[in-house]
Parts: C-alpha cells; structure tokens; sequence
C-alpha cells in the first residue's frame, strides 16, 4: 500500500481501506506478519478506469478470468509495476495467446494443459509461473485437480522445462459458517505443506492463493499467501463470470 494516494469520496478507497484493515486483523489474529498475504484485485467484469484507480490507490497485483477479456482490456490498464495473474479456467486453444500476456497462470489443472502452456513458453524463451488449481471440495461441476492427485500433478509437472509451480489455488464449496469455511482452507493448507515438505525439483511451494470477499478472513487464518478480491473491492459485478 505504498503507493496509496488520497482520493476522497471514491468507494474503490474506502473498500481497500477496509479490506487492508481486514488482512490486517486476520493476520494479527493468525500470529502472521501482514507481508506474509499478498492482495490480488480481481477486475473480471471491471472497466480500465475502475482498474487503474485502484492501482493509483496501491494495488500492485490484478487477477482476470477470462483470456479474451484481458486481451481486451490490457492496453487500456496502467501496468507499470503490477502483476497480472490468470485466475479463470484456462482452455487449451486459449494458451498460446495468453502465455507471455501474464506474470502468472493461476488455474493449471490438468497435465495436458501445463504441457500446452510449457511448450508455448519454451517457444517464446520464457518460463511461466504457474499455480496448480485444486478442487478441495471434490465439487462435480468445479475446475481444479481432486485434491488426492495434486501431488502427483505437481511432481510431473516438475519435469516439464518452460513452467514453474509455485503453490497451489482453489475455490472452495460456497458455506455459510465460519467453521465449514476453515475447514476446506484448513484442508488445502494442509495439502500445501505436504506437497511443499516433498521437495520436489524444480517446484517452489510458496504460494498458497485462496480465499475470496466472502472468506478472505477465514482463509488468512488458515494460512493463505494471496486472498483475491473482486466484489468487496469494487463492487457487484453487473454480469457473472466464471
Ligand atoms: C471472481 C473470482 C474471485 C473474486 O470473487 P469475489 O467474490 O468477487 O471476491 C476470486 N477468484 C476467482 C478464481 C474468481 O473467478
């Protein structure tokens, strides 16, 4: 929050404001040290004005979900000094027109999707740092790798050369309780350190990115590294996407 500027009356301030006085608590709570969660502004849906206000305001890492949105949108976005992340389901004919686009592919969860994204990224001489997306509650209708194979995906994705795993993200079953939030986050924070306690070449487990406007707390306290925030950054969203 280096960067926050004073921009009376705008709501994007007031809500991260808010927000960073939540991250604040949670870690507090956690006995963490607030620089221990990094804040990702999830801009699905949110036109460029919007999006660079809140960069003004300190924002340094943004999240979209679709690869054609973003495309979009990207020339239009003040990027200098901020990460892009894709956080949304990732299609395979979609790849190559993302790799290069973005610091960071959070939602790889297949094999054959790393591979399509490791041999764009050899082409273009880079690496591309992933994140494995896991479905911890083994939901039917959910992207993300069943939380038993995630290992197992982590460890052959290792092997691939043009991607670099750096930790694991998941979307948790919608709950009502603070207890049934915990728990899911519990579960993956749980997983993280089993796959991270594996050393495996060529993989870094040091990202664990869960936790959303509705949950953002609970994951905190459950030890997440990057909570990402769309609504309660900057409002509702006039269409849903996923
Ligand atoms: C939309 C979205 C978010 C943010 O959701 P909010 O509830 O608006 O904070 C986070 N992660 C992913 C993958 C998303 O698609």
């Amino acid at each position: 929050m280096e960067r926050l500027l004073p921009d009376a009356g705008s709501p994007v301030r007031e809500n991260l404001l808010r927000i960073e006085e939540t991250v604040a608590a949670a870690c507090r709570e956690a006995g963490r040290a607030r620089e221990e969660v990094a804040l990702l502004a999830v801009t699905k849906t949110v036109a460029p004005a919007l999006i660079n206000e809140a960069i003004r305001l300190g924002v340094t890492r943004i999240g979209e979900n679709r690869v054609q949105e973003y495309l979009g949108k990207k020339d239009a976005l003040l990027l200098k000094g901020v990460e892009t992340h894709l956080i949304g389901h990732l299609q395979t004919n979609k790849v190559s027109k993302i790799v290069g686009q973005v610091d960071m592919i959070q939602s790889i969860d297949s094999l054959h999707v790393a591979q399509a994204v490791a041999r764009t990224s050899q082409r273009l001489g880079r690496v591309t740092q992933v994140l494995v997306e896991v479905n911890i509650g083994g939901e039917e209708a959910k992207s993300g790798v069943p939380a038993d194979q995630a290992a197992e995906l982590v460890a052959a994705m290792g092997e691939i050369e043009g991607i670099r795993v750096r930790g694991l993200m998941t979307i948790p079953p919608i709950s009502d309780t603070e207890k049934q939030k915990r728990d899911y986050f519990c579960r993956m924070q749980k997983l993280f350190i089993d796959i991270r306690d594996k050393k495996i070449d060529n993989v870094s487990m040091d990202i664990l990115s869960m936790g959303m406007s509705s949950d953002y707390r609970e994951a905190i306290l459950e030890g997440s590294t990057m909570v990402r925030i769309g609504t309660a950054l900057f409002g509702k969203r006039a269409a849903v996407l996923r």
